[in-house]
């Protein structure tokens, strides 16, 4: 069932230039957790706002269970945002911070009280009600963020960039964190970064942002292995690009003609092959290339290849290489299924 429903929205700051969101469109199903996905710029940010009800869309419509919450104001949508600075009351307790939002509904004292102390208890911040914002670490300030949101219980939770102000270690707990609590609460979550690991990592699908549109909108999988545009392609760590030209099933390209999976239009093209897919060693379909260079990564070493003056990168295991050094010819096979045709040059 569909939750929340962007209808081609539009959104121009005041200041002029072009449109920041340029007719985004984006369904999202019930209790999923999407990644609203994008290099800084891109908008994500103005996308968050306009659901929240901080910002009017110029045109398009927002809906919530089928019903337009464009015109309701943000405190009667049950959407809650998190911004990527948790923003929390200084001279509020966290369990006052945290039962904030129920006090402005009138939830009565002891319900306000027992809701905040399990909300802090599935945020992992147990024992800490009484202290003042300053008193908590960057992490756990985030949590009680977290916390303040979900206590609420909204239908829709939107998290922007959570985990970008957190280093390395407490990125982990947190990401594994918003996983845990999504899975319990099942509230239709969309999450904004800009780090595309995160995004495969964190969420069910990835709606990718480039430019105030939205070029992508599938599982990390197809996003990664069937990009629609170069452009996809590029910013999802696409690193191999033929151009040439597909022609009954065969593409046509600088290190001679590769044998096409099924449904590629004929016409020009660039052919596109992730790292891992590419496989060494002997085989009836091998083509010769020589290695030019090996940079051991720990668990797989990526290699670059030149292939008659064409040069692919391959991702492959510190086995596979033994005995290979950079000079030497090895044979090189590019899967059928692993290729894929993007429509431009
Ligand atoms: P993201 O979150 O993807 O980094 P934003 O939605 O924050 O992107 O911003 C997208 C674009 O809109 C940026 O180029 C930014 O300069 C512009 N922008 C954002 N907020 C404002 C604002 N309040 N006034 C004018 N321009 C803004
Ligand atoms: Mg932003």
């Amino acid at each position: 069932m569909t939750a929340l429903d962007l209808a081609d929205l539009t959104k121009s700051y005041p200041d002029g230039g072009a449109p920041t969101v340029r007719g985004l469109s984006l369904s999202v199903e019930s209790g999923s957790l999407t990644a609203l996905l994008g290099p800084s710029g891109s908008g994500k940010t103005t996308v968050l706002k306009l659901i929240a009800g901080l910002l009017t869309p110029d045109t398009g419509d927002i809906r919530l269970g089928g019903r337009s919450i464009r015109d309701l104001p943000p405190e009667g949508r049950r959407v809650v945002m998190v911004f990527q600075n948790p923003l929390l009351f200084p001279h509020m307790t966290v369990a006052e911070n945290v039962g904030f939002g129920l006090r402005m509904r009138d939830v009565a004292p002891n319900e306000v009280a027992a809701r905040s102390a399990a909300m802090l208890e599935k945020v992992r911040l147990v024992g800490l009600g009484n202290r003042r914002p300053v008193e908590l670490s960057g992490g756990q300030q985030q949590r009680a963020a977290l916390a303040r949101a979900l206590v609420l219980e909204p239908e829709v939770l939107l998290l922007d960039e959570p985990l970008s102000s957190l280093d390395a270690s407490l990125r982990d707990e947190m990401r594994a964190l918003i996983l845990d609590l999504q899975r319990e609460t099942r509230v239709t979550t969309l999450v904004v970064t800009h780090d595309q690991t995160e995004a495969v990592i964190l969420a069910d699908r990835i709606a990718l942002m480039l430019d105030g549109r939205l070029v992508q909108h599938a599982t990390p999988e197809v996003i990664y292995g069937r990009p629609v545009t170069l452009a996809v392609a590029r910013f999802f760590g696409g690193v191999n690009f033929l151009p040439g030209r597909a022609a009954g099933g065969i593409f046509h390209t600088s290190i001679g003609p590769l044998v096409l999976p099924t449904g590629v239009t004929d016409g020009p093209g660039t052919l596109t092959i992730r790292p891992e897919a590419v496989r060494l060693g002997p085989g009836r379909e091998a083509r010769p290339a020589r290695l030019v260079s090996c940079t051991f990564l720990g668990t797989q070493t990526r290699i670059e290849l030149d292939l008659a003056g064409t040069r692919l990168q391959a991702l492959t295991t510190p086995e596979a290489l033994r005995g290979l050094a950079p000079g030497q010819e090895v044979g090189v096979t590019l899967p059928t299924a692993a290729l894929w045709v993007l429509p431009e040059v």
